[in-house]
């Protein structure tokens, strides 16, 4: 199956019963490989069960894929496997196999793709259980132990009054939160029968501590109530529904709903969001409404705690599993529905290492488990509402606002001639005045943070560059450095050109802080929080904020598309786009879908509530049609004149595409790589897939090398993995590949 060597070796040992146990190891090559048993025992093996085995001159651990009876390396050639890690696999079947699924259709070696899914304890080979880890109860006998016989023993009678309250008895790990060195005492209460001990599968990393009162739900509306029936038909059986429900429509209420329902069936359910740190509310509200488990899993756990919310998520404990893309690999027991929410963000696309998309692996998840999967957006990705259009996906709709809120107002700002304030029309300034005089929280939005993207020498015309990547230093002035962007290197800004001495350097263009800065002094006595990447970067400092927008503290945010994500700001009445212009002319194929998109979700953070909101777009092309359909007649317009553009030009989701990247410090050596592959696909191509390229990446250096990349596209996706699937192998033999850095993206987001 992952064998990519041709022809097969009989040899005596394969007349034997003794198997072949074939194994992922992480290595960058794209097979797995074969051992031999154990001495002892290991003919019984389960596949996805952890092995210690050689591997050149190290050990390494593996998983094992499946038990062979032959292999293509002669018997005398292979070695044994050192140790059996496991009894029972820790990636069970069904997760196995949508790996190995994942690793065949992106192209990417199983080895990496399994082992990276596992949590860091479990890579490194550690116990598949958690140390410390049961819940004490108080025994019959213990309940009768009166307080007054402990009189001298504090301690004891302590734990035993904190177990008296609970009939079920405590976690190990919550009586740790209140009790130091609390264990000694226990185990005397134990000696004496006192109390006893059960092996727990494992508490999740969080547990609702109100869960008694679970929070009432509202009555849905019509739109809802039809959506969540269309779903419930579906449980137990695996469909796709495509939930488009415009912002605040209430499709959060819909996932509620149906989670509920698949977890009082005993089912667990698995919800895959964008940025779990962007989204506390949506997590609130999951905590508040379930008075079950809910294991959340992000980048921000511990080893611990993530091997915590994986072990709770497999057996069982935990009824909803949360979490950003990687979550999607978790064991679960009993597998109800799968939800991704915000499926049109790229971040569910990895985009180095294994890039798989966690919404479409999501899809065969659910289809292999036969469960249903809901995709939910306010703007659907082309590619799903390509596939709503094909009946392929079910199309759920929310076209209005729950709650009655109202939907919000556009006005296009036409920026030609008008003198601008950093980047502030002297129309937006007005109208903001307006709008903080009625009380309301005004949201602005740029997507770039900094304080300007570009330093100048007004002397010699001297600009600040990266050195390592083809692409300008941005200028951060409360730190007083040049940065770059793309490779994150820095340096303090000169006072002086280093060019020619001048200290006459300006900053040109607007980045979110010199935004604050000019707003600081128009609006001196109003509050402003700036959210970007830069004022998040400290643990904590996100929450502080929101918390101050949440109090109307801040009245003014001005921020990054992080500010377009999922939050909840009741009382913004007036959101503005700042700079539009970018997103109107790109090179980049997918540019209007995402522009399309940002739009609306940031808009669709005015007026969420009772007060209605405006949003304003300043622009140079007021006329521009993308804007002007936008605006007149929403993103499902767009959409559908953008899916006709993309039939047209035979791009995605009409055709699909691959792009094969390569990268190296001399500028020529990636081209040679791509050429000599172009050649080599040659041979593998019955005519239907078209080969582009190979072209210098559109900014050809970063981090100091030199990138270039050859675009695959076909209309057909199986001739196109027909071709992937001959020629990938290939690859790994160019002598010219060894010279570069390469890798493989299907179904790539974006063709940087
Ligand atoms: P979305 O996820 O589509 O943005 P939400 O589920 O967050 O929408 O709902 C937006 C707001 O409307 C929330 O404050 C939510 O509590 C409220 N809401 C949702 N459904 C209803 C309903 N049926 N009746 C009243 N309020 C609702
Ligand atoms: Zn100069
Ligand atoms: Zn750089």
């Amino acid at each position: 199956m992952l064998h990519s060597t041709p022809g097969r070796y009989y040899t005596e040992h394969s007349m034997s019963d003794s198997p072949i146990l074939r194994i992922a190891i992480p290595s960058p090559l794209r097979r797995s490989f074969d051992y031999l048993p154990p001495t002892q025992g290991g003919t019984s093996l389960q596949p996805g069960v952890r092995v210690k085995v050689p591997f050149g001159k190290r050990t390494v651990i593996g998983i094992l894929l499946e038990l062979a009876a032959e292999s293509t390396i002669p018997a005398r050639r292979l070695k044994r496997i050192i140790e059996v890690l496991d009894k029972e696999p820790v990636l069970p079947p069904d997760l196995l196999n949508l790996l190995i699924w994942g690793s065949r259709y992106y192209h990417h070696p199983v080895g990496e793709v399994v082992m990276g899914a596992l949590p860091l304890l479990l890579r490194e080979g550690r116990l598949n259980r958690l140390a410390n880890n049961h819940i004490w109860q108080l025994t019959g006998v213990g309940r009768t132990i009166s307080a007054r016989e402990l009189s001298r023993a504090p301690r004891q009678k302590a734990l035993l009054s904190i177990l008296d309250n609970q009939p079920e008895g405590l976690h190990s790990r919550q009586i740790s939160q209140q009790y130091k060195n609390w264990q000694p005492i226990m185990k005397k209460l134990e000696e004496k029968g006192w109390v006893r001990r059960i092996e727990s599968p494992f508490l999740p990393v969080r547990m609702d501590p109100l869960s008694s009162k679970a929070e009432q739900r509202p009555t849905l509306n019509q739109a809802q109530q039809t959506a969540v029936n269309s779903l419930l038909e579906s449980t137990g059986r695996f469909s796709v529904s495509l939930l488009d429900g415009v912002t605040g429509s209430g499709k959060t209420e819909v996932y509620l709903q149906i989670i509920e329902q698949v977890i009082s069936s005993g089912r667990q359910a698995i919800v895959l969001v964008p940025e779990i740190g962007l989204t506390p509310q949506l997590l609130n509200r999951f905590l508040r409404r379930f008075s079950q488990p809910v294991a959340l899993l992000h980048s921000s756990l511990s080893s611990q705690e993530r091997l915590a919310a994986w072990l709770a998520s497999g057996c069982g404990e935990a009824a909803v599993i949360i979490g950003t893309r990687s979550a999607l690999f978790t064991p679960v027991k009993n597998l109800g529905v799968i939800i991704v929410d915000e499926e049109h963000d790229t971040s569910f696309k990895q985009q180095d290492g294994f890039r798989y998309s966690a919404r479409d692996m999501a899809v065969i998840r659910a289809r292999n488990a036969g469960v249903p999967i809901v995709l939910g957006s306010a703007t659907p990705s082309l590619e799903s509402l390509y596939n709503a259009q094909q009946k392929r996906y079910l199309h759920l709709s929310l076209p209005e606002r729950a709650g009655g809120a109202q939907p919000p107002t556009f006005r296009l700002l036409d920026l030609r001639r008008q003198p601008l304030q950093e980047g502030l029309s002297p129309q937006l300034l007005g109208i903001m005045e307006q709008h903080l005089q009625s009380e309301g929280q005004i949201l602005l939005f740029l997507n770039r943070r900094g304080f300007a993207p570009t330093l100048l020498c007004h002397e010699c015309g001297w600009v600040g560059r990266c050195r390592r990547c083809d692409t300008h230093l941005t200028f951060h002035q409360q730190e007083r450095r040049l940065r770059c962007h793309h490779c994150g290197s820095e340096r303090p800004v000169d006072p002086r050109c280093p060019d020619c001495g001048s200290v006459d350097l300006r900053a040109l263009g607007t980045g979110t802080e010199r935004i604050e800065q000019a707003l600081q002094q128009h609006f001196p006595a109003v509050g402003i929080a700036r959210l970007d990447r830069d004022s998040t970067r400290r643990k904590g400092s996100m929450q502080t904020m929101l918390n101050e927008i949440q109090q109307g503290h801040k009245r003014i945010l001005i921020g990054t598309q992080m500010l377009a994500k999922g939050h909840h700001f009741p009382n913004v009445t007036l959101v503005g786009i700042l700079d539009t212009d970018q997103g109107l002319f790109s090179a980049d194929f997918r540019a209007s879908e995402r522009m399309s998109q940002l739009i609306t979700q940031v808009a669709g953070r005015a007026g969420r509530a009772e007060k209605p909101g405006l949003v304003v777009i300043q622009t140079h092309h007021p006329e521009h049609p993308l804007l002007q359909q936008l605006i007149t007649h929403g993103y499902q317009q767009f959409a559908n004149s953008a899916l006709k553009e993309r039939q047209e030009a035979e791009l995605p989701p009409y055709s699909s595409i691959a792009l094969l990247r390569a990268e190296a410090t001399a500028a020529e050596t990636p081209l040679d790589f791509l050429r000599q592959a172009l050649q080599t696909a040659g041979q593998f191509n019955s005519g239907e897939v078209f080969l582009l390229g190979p072209v210098p990446a559109p900014m050809e250096r970063r981090a100091g090398r030199y990138r270039a990349q050859l675009l695959l596209q076909s209309t057909s996706r199986s001739a196109l993995h027909r071709l992937l699937d001959q020629w990938t192998p290939q690859l790994e033999t160019l002598k010219s590949g060894r010279k570069v850095r390469w890798s493989l993206d299907v179904d790539p987001v974006d063709l940087f």
